[in-house]
């Protein structure tokens, strides 16, 4: 996805190799293309702002070290500060004292929820836990069925209302699930919720009463990197509207620009816990700031 941004960035970057002494007017230079790379990668302004600054002051005032030439050292804070805009260190997982652990999925229709609740059941699984998922998007017919394909494939039990039975409350379904894990010895229930296709506020009502009722341990943000600058627009919406406590990464596999996707940290105050890059229920991975920068730059 940011292979643009990667090579914009490393061509600046390179530039710089073979430079015995930065100016600053060297440092200037250099900071306005990067403002221009991560601008047209989409990156939200404000957070190209406090980038942009950060790497100048810290350029400028950078000491001669005997390790880092003057182009390393720059290369090396560019890279701290783009740690630093994907959340510095990798953000664990809250899990409850007394199971189970409650995770809630919210985000747009479309955006991999159902998909994302596979993958994180399987990764679940292969550490020995026991989780169930919960099918809380009772607003599209077919939700429940699909919830039920990605549970089969990845091996994990669904619990949902019986057809017919009149459960049709998202919010009785997820309370339901909690004395229901607590009897057959679920450990983490992953709870499905409704989106739509654009922000709702009744689907943000349900999407917070549901959290009300079950208080989870966790509440992810599912955001598809595809969608470019509505991501910023949609992370704050929900924010306001459900409150999170993470972020997910969908479709990184994809080829838009993806740097709103990036900078949803910086202006939701979210960390990013996981990144999916696939359709199939193996293309999962913990996402670690560290990691995505080296990839970025190179
Ligand atoms: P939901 O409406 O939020 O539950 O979204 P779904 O899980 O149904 O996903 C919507 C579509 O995106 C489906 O076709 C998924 O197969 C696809 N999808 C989900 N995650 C990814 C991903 O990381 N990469 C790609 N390429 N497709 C994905």
């Amino acid at each position: 996805m940011f292979d643009t941004l990667s090579d914009r960035l490393t061509s600046v970057l390179t530039n710089l190799r073979g430079k015995g002494r930065l100016s600053d007017a060297d440092i200037d230079a250099t900071a306005r293309e990067i403002r221009i790379a991560l601008l047209e990668a989409d990156v939200a302004l404000p957070v190209v702002r406090s980038f942009i600054k950060g790497v100048k002051e810290r350029a400028k005032g950078a000491e001669v070290s005997q390790a880092l030439n003057p182009a390393q050292q720059v290369v090396k804070i560019v890279n701290e500060e783009l740690v630093g805009v994907l959340g510095g260190e990798t953000r664990r997982l809250e899990h409850a004292k007394n199971p189970p652990t409650i995770i809630m999925l919210a985000g747009l229709q479309g955006s991999g929820k159902t998909t994302l609740a596979g993958k994180l059941a399987r990764w679940f699984a292969e550490q020995g836990h026991t989780p169930q998922l919960v099918a809380c998007d009772l607003q599209r017919p077919n939700a429940v069925n699909q919830l039920q394909v990605v549970g089969e494939r990845a091996g994990v039990s669904v619990y949902a209302p019986e057809p017919g039975n009149g459960v049709g409350d998202p919010v009785e379904v997820a309370r339901r699930s909690i004395d229901e894990a607590q009897r057959t010895q679920h450990d983490i229930l992953i709870v499905d919720t409704a989106g739509r296709l654009g922000v709702d506020e009744e689907m943000m009502k349900q999407a917070a009463d549901i959290r009300d009722a079950v208080e989870p341990n966790e509440v992810l943000f599912v955001l598809d990197a595809m969608v470019g600058q509505d991501a910023v627009n949609t992370a704050e919406a929900f924010r306001d509207g459900v409150g999170f406590s993470g972020v997910v990464l969908t479709k990184l596999d994809g080829d838009a620009r993806g740097g709103a996707a990036l900078s949803v940290r910086e202006v939701t105050g979210q960390p990013i816990l996981f990144a999916s890059s696939g359709e199939k229920l193996e293309d999962f991975d913990v996402f670690h700031p560290d990691r995505m920068a080296n990839r970025i730059l190179g």
